[in-house]
């Protein structure tokens, strides 16, 4: 079991009021970590910190020092991936060759942004004789960033590597359920001993105490958080008082769509890839809806149906297992409510059950789940879920395949299955989101932006965007008359 402290201006320390977070593995409900349950005195001694080394230090002018600090960073987890891999496993449930595929994705992120810390570049303008413009791209100054229990790995460094490499101060607040894999994570960080003293803070705590706080405090000038919508929207309420730049990457209920004419094989194997049913369907882009052509709905229904009641469940550290459980027990409630909607408003074709048999009693586990004529008013069809229960639509044709896709109020991600170019990008065009897939679902290369349309998110992530996106510009003019 790991023991988790803050890390507040370059040391570590233990819960100052006693108070704990525990979390549990959800496959066997055993304890995987302990982390303080910070009050909100020592979160605001983490921003103090955090705005004092940032105006103290040399880190935010020294771009060849971040650079080799998050390269070495990177490394340092490179030399750990297995360990680190079988944690999250044990702290989020994902099964092991995802958690290792998650912490190869955190550290190439971390790579990428080591290499862009050397070119955060402005621009210069020349407006009028004797007029010199110069446009500077500065840190933002001292970012909180508030990360979720899914992607622990990937999306606490999705934001911190930028905010780094841009040269800001930063305080990091875990999700309660995976507070062990960030502390393991930033302890690697600053055990190379590297970064000065109170750029780089870690605080874990609830959301209502820590998250709320970075989110309203003057002392903070920017929040970057991953989370539900719900949450985006009470941090964009609390940063709104100070005008901070607030980032959000935020729910979704993505729909995958699939024409008659597609690759048929390719597209059944990526209706579950794609919802990532091996973790539950607990992944903010999951292709949870899935739209099928008239043409070919019953074949891809019975198809989807075989895989899905192939797959094994279990603690994912264990071989053969192709799935594992949702995060608790209150999540377990969640879906099974949603179940019971699907039951009223659907068909059932196949799960719909919380699986106790043997050793699965002691997780949270629910059969992967499909529902066949989801009506689009229906709660199934437009909330987020976060668990194993896809649902079908039918469609025919490119606007009716639109119209049902873009009628949710969320707006990540959907992919577009078919071998005809035009109708694919005339889809692609028309569909309310900020990324759409054609004939494939889920890759995200992190050279390439990403953001939330709607109420997906406010903001960009990944690419030299998501670098700037933790910076401000300013404008320096400079009179060389007489
Ligand atoms: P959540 O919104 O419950 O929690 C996210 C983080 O916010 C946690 O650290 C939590 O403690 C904190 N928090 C909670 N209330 C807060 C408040 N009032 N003020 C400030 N911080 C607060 O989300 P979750 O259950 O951890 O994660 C699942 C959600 O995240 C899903 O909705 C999923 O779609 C979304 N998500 C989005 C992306 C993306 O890139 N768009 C990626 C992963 C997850």
């Amino acid at each position: 079991m790991i023991t988790c402290s803050n890390y507040i201006d370059g040391k570590w320390i233990p819960s100052s009021n006693g108070e704990a977070i525990e979390s549990t593995n959800p496959a066997t409900g055993e304890i995987v970590c302990t982390a303080p349950n910070a009050s909100l005195d020592e979160v605001q001694e983490a921003i103090t910190t955090a705005r004092m080394a940032f105006e103290s230090t040399t880190w935010a002018e020294d771009s060849e020092t971040r650079a080799r600090v998050l390269y070495r960073w990177a490394q340092e987890m490179r030399n750990k991936i297995d360990e680190l891999a079988r944690l999250l496993t044990d702290e989020n449930g994902k099964i092991l060759s995802d958690a290792k595929g998650e912490m190869g994705r955190a550290i190439g992120i971390v790579e990428y942004y080591a290499g862009l810390a050397q070119n955060v570049m402005g621009k210069t303008a020349i407006s009028s004789p004797n007029f010199y413009s110069f446009v500077l791209r500065e840190p933002m100054g001292v970012v909180g960033i508030i990360v979720p229990w899914n992607f622990p790995a990937v999306l606490m460094v999705r934001a911190v590597a930028p905010a780094l490499a841009a040269g800001n101060a930063v305080i990091v607040k875990p999700a309660s359920y995976t507070p062990g894999i960030n502390y393991t994570m930033i302890k690697i960080l600053t055990d190379m001993g590297k970064v000065p003293h109170g750029i780089v803070n870690f605080v874990a705590g609830k959301g209502s105490i820590v998250g709320a706080e970075l989110a309203k405090h003057r002392e903070v000038d920017m929040v970057a958080l991953t989370g539900s919508s719900e949450t985006g929207k009470s941090v964009m309420k609390a940063a709104a008082e100070t005008l901070k730049k607030v980032s959000l990457e935020l729910g979704g209920k993505s729909p995958n769509i699939v024409f008659g004419d597609a690759n048929f094989d390719k597209a059944v194997r990526y209706a579950l890839k794609g919802a990532w049913m091996s973790f539950g369907c607990q992944v903010c882009y999951s292709g949870t809806r899935i739209l099928l052509d008239n043409k070919v709905h019953d074949q891809f229904v019975e198809a989807l149906k075989t895989q899905a009641e192939s797959m094994k469940l279990g603690y994912g550290a264990n071989p053969g297992v192709d799935m594992g459980p949702v995060i608790s027990q209150d999540q377990v409630d969640v879906v099974m409510d949603f179940i019971d909607v699907g039951n009223k408003d659907a068909k059932l074709v196949t799960g719909g059950f919380k699986v106790e048999e043997g050793d699965l009693s002691k997780g949270f586990f629910v059969a992967p789940t499909v529902f066949d004529d989801v009506p689009v008013e229906s709660r199934l069809s437009q909330e987020e879920v976060f668990g194993p229960v896809l649902s079908i639509f039918r469609f025919d044709g490119v606007e009716e395949a639109a119209e049902i896709a873009n009628n949710t109020l969320f707006g990540l991600a959907a992919a577009v299955w078919t071998t005809d170019i035009n109708k694919a990008l005339k889809l692609a065009r028309k569909i309310k989101a900020g990324t759409v897939w054609i004939n494939t679902y889920g890759k995200l290369p992190f050279q390439a932006e990403m953001g939330g349309h709607k109420e997906s998110g406010v903001g960009i992530q990944y690419g030299q965007e998501g670098l700037n996106e933790f910076t401000q510009l300013k404008h320096v003019g400079i009179d060389i008359g007489d």
